[in-house]
């Protein structure tokens, strides 16, 4: 058995500090109680972790922001915790090194300092690898595309202990399914490198409807919003509560000012056939403008269940009708959500076999949201089904879907599951639905 010294600190059942370092911020997986986890402040430390867990035949969990639905990160094993791993630096103005530990807000400052950002996703406490690695949808991806399209590197230690650094000539496989595959499949990433892109200034823009008919609104928004223009990019959200009117809220960013912003927006208001109340403001960094949102994902003391499907074409109004009808339901027993965000401009422009995310034809992403316990959320997403792609966001992994192989990875499987043999023959790396 390897000695278990590591620049970090060793966390065992009992020992200061094990109790919160432990509980992944999703509030499902808090229960879960490692033996081990395993704080890295060094490369050397996920070498000699890998090389230990080998030794004790455990399973290893690495964790970024510990925010993964599937609770992929949580272990009765050894939990790999990488957050000593986070500093951003900037070479040449452009390419950001940042450490696999670091947290989307860290990420977000750290460049806006250099004037630059990265196309990410919302939550501040959302890890960029996990994020990353799992293709990565934020309010600049219309315009820049997904997270892992601006990846140009990564530094991985692999099952048998070796550093490789990839890229487009090193290791290729490797890099192209680091792309869109999903979090700890082939090896634990210590560091990414990001081509990054000037941080812009943006308009927000805020809008809420409540007691209308709410199928105008969401076909409105259907046919709109996947085809704005790239610089902008607004969700939907439409939510009940018990004995609460139904109310739907548009949020979002251009990177227009405000006044051409409003012209737009006034097209889909004129779809919807209502005026929201609506506040639009420019002026923000976008580091500041993220600020401003409250995620609808991050409640931490909830434990939330998610189930969500991505969507070629716009809805039938048979599909959508049965869809709202079941979100205001006489046993609405807590808050239920539809989240509907816009694909469409950048990342519809790169190839379904560019990377290893293929979902590359979507017009949006629907996501039903609800209390863990409410069986709501399996009727809603039968229900919209009807007319989804079949295709699955890798980063919402969904324990009930059945060909989970094609829904993640549709055509890319075959390849991915290659780089698995390839990379990692003897399944170190293996949960429910890994490749
Ligand atoms: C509040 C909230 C907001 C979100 N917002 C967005 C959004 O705006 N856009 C979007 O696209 N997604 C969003 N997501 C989904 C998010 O992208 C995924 O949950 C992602 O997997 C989280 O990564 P993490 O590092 O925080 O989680 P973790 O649970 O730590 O990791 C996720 C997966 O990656 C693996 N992993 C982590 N670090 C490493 C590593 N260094 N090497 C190898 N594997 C690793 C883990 O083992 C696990 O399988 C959101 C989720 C939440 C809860």
């Amino acid at each position: 058995m390897p000695d278990l010294i590591l620049d970090g600190e060793v966390f065992t059942p009992g020992s200061p500090g094990y109790d919160a370092i432990r509980r992944p911020v999703n509030a499902a997986y808090r229960e879960v109680r490692p033996r081990l986890v395993l704080l890295c402040r060094s490369v050397s430390d996920v070498v000699r972790a890998l090389a230990y867990a080998t030794a004790t035949g455990e399973r290893i969990a690495p964790r970024g922001g510990g925010h993964c639905f599937a609770g992929r990160s949580s272990t009765d094993g050894i939990v790999l915790d990488l957050s000593g791993l986070d500093g951003v630096s900037v070479a040449d103005e452009r390419v950001a090194t940042i450490g696999a530990g670091a947290r989307l807000g860290q990420v977000y400052a750290a460049l806006h300092t250099c004037g630059r950002t990265l196309p990410a996703g919302c939550g501040p406490t959302v890890g960029i690898t996990g994020l990353t690695l799992g293709g990565g949808i934020g309010l600049l991806g219309r315009m820049h595309g997904l997270t892992c399209d601006r990846l140009v590197g990564a530094q991985v230690v692999l099952p048998g202990g070796s550093v490789v650094d990839c890229d487009h000539d090193r290791e290729p496989d490797l890099f192209w399914a680091l792309r869109g595959a999903g979090g700890g499949q082939f090896g634990v990433v210590t560091s990414l490198r990001f081509d990054t892109v000037p941080e812009p200034m943006t308009t927000r823009i805020e809008a809420h409807w409540s007691d209308i008919a709410f199928d105008e609104l969401v076909s409105a928004w259907q046919a709109w919003a996947p085809q704005a223009p790239d610089e902008l990019t607004v969700n939907l959200t439409v939510e009940s509560e018990p004995s609460a009117p139904v109310r739907a809220t548009l949020f979002g960013a251009a990177t227009f000012d405000e006044e051409p912003t409003r012209s737009l927006l006034q097209e889909l208001i004129d779809r919807a056939g209502v005026a929201p109340t609506i506040d639009v403001r420019g002026g923000l960094p976008y580091h500041h403008l993220k600020d401003t949102f409250a995620d609808p994902r991050e409640l931490p003391e909830r434990a939330l269940r998610i189930r969500s499907e991505f969507f070629s074409r716009a809805m039938s109004h048979r599909t959508l009708a049965s869809l709202l009808a079941q979100l205001d339901g006489p046993e609405t027993v807590g808050r239920r959500q539809l989240t509907f965000t816009a694909m469409g401009g950048a990342y519809n422009r790169v190839a379904e076999d560019a990377t290893a995310f293929a979902h590359r034809k979507e017009r949006f992403l629907l996501e039903h949201i609800a209390d863990a316990t409410d069986p709501w959320v399996d009727r809603s997403w039968a229900a919209a089904h009807a007319d989804g792609s079949g295709h699955v966001y890798p980063n919402f992994p969904d324990p009930a879907l059945e060909d989970w192989a094609r829904g993640y990875h549709a055509g890319n499987y075959s390849r991915l599951a290659a780089v698995k043999n390839a990379y990692d023959p003897y399944r170190f790396f293996d949960f429910p639905q890994a490749i």
